[in-house]
Order: structure tokens, then sequence, then C-alpha cells
């Protein structure tokens, strides 16, 4: 398989994954932040994530990760197309679902709402089930040791670092409700964990 055809869906899937989150965010601005939970070790990881998410682009615009190009095969490619596709749909749902209370780090909102319908009434962390369904089709559609795994290793890493501080944060503001939300909810995927 030609590798353009690899470099056309993963720009394609990073266009989409920014325009589904760009106008979320701007709207999220214009609500102010009661309480930031964001640490060192939080920045640090979100400074890595990014970084994650930046390598693949260098290997679509440079030579640079070139060394580390391996073969494109069309089953991988299949079905990494697939779960890009899914994280897409998955992301889009949980953006919409979760409005203004979303931010990309650990904070609260003024007159923060927990959301517990849509998407939200199956997991409780739809948008990061989301983005491993991404970042797991990245690394199956993008022929490149360094630049393939890159986002799927960083953003595993905030994710293990971080869902124990945020499910501590919701306890922490919505107490009961948050509780007997996580006794009915999974964690990441429906049915499952
Ligand atoms: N973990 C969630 C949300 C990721 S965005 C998911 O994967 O879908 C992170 C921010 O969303 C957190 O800082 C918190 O303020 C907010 N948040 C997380 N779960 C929420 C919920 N059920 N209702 C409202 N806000 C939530």
């Amino acid at each position: 398989m030609q590798v353009w055809i690899a470099k056309v869906v993963v720009l394609a899937a990073t266009v989409a994954l920014i325009a589904i989150r760009a106008p979320h965010g701007q709207r999220s601005r214009t609500v102010r932040t009661a309480k930031s939970f964001k640490g060192r070790l939080e920045k640090a990881l979100l400074i890595l994530a990014w970084f994650g998410f930046l390598v693949p682009l260098v290997w679509l615009a440079s030579p640079l990760l070139a060394v580390a190009d391996y073969p494109l095969r069309a089953w991988p490619f299949a079905i990494g197309c697939v779960l890009l596709a899914l994280g897409l749909w998955f992301l889009q749902r949980s953006h919409a679902d979760l409005g203004t209370n979303w931010s990309i780090t650990l904070e609260l909102r003024e007159n923060h709402r927990l959301v517990v319908h849509g998407i939200y009434a199956r997991v409780r962390h739809p948008m990061y089930l989301a983005l491993f369904l991404h970042s797991i089709g990245q690394a199956l559609v993008l022929p490149n040791w360094i630049a393939g795994p890159a986002y799927l290793l960083t953003f595993g890493l905030l994710f293990v670092l971080r869902f124990r501080a945020e499910e501590r944060m919701m306890l922490e503001r919505f107490g009961a409700e948050y509780q007997s939300y996580m006794a009915r909810t999974k964690r990441l995927v429906p049915g499952l964990r």
C-alpha cells in the first residue's frame, strides 16, 4: 500500500479532531473556572500529551522520522480507519453532552453541572475512550514505529495518572451524587470496566 493514503487519513483525522474540539474549547473559555486542580504532575502530563499529538504531524511534514518507517499493510490500516472514525464519533458525542463543563485539564467551572445523560449514562470517561480509540487507530494507520504510537503512549500515561485524581475531584464537588453515578456506570468501556 502507498504511504500517501496513510498520510491523508492521519491528516484528515487530526483536522477532524481539532474541528470537533475547537468550538467547544472556545465556548468553555467563556465560563469561569471555580477551582483548579492542575498540579505539577498534571501540567507535565499535558505537555507530554501535546508532544505526542504533534509527533505524527512531524512525520507528515518532514523526513525526520523516516528511519522508523515500516511498510503499510492493508488490514491494520483498515482496522485503524474504523477506530479513528469511531473515536471521532465518540468525541463529538461526549463534547456535545459535556458542553461548557468541559476543560482540557482538571478544573471545575462556575455552576459546574454533573453530566450523567447521553453517552455519560453509559461510562464515566467517554471522552478518554474516544481519545483511546483515536490513538489506537492512529498507531495502526501510521506506518512509523515512533510517530504511530506516540499519542497512544503519551495519552495513555496521562489517562493512567489522571483518572483517579479526576474522580476524587468530582467526588469532592458532587459527593453522594457522583458516588451513585460511579456505582451505576463503568469507567471506560460499557458493560466491561
Ligand atoms: N473524563 C471525562 C471528561 C474529560 S474532560 C470523559 O472522559 O468524558 C475533563 C473535565 O471534565 C474534568 O476536569 C471535569 O471538570 C469534567 N468532567 C468530567 N466528568 C464529568 C461529568 N460527568 N460531568 C461534568 N463534568 C465532568
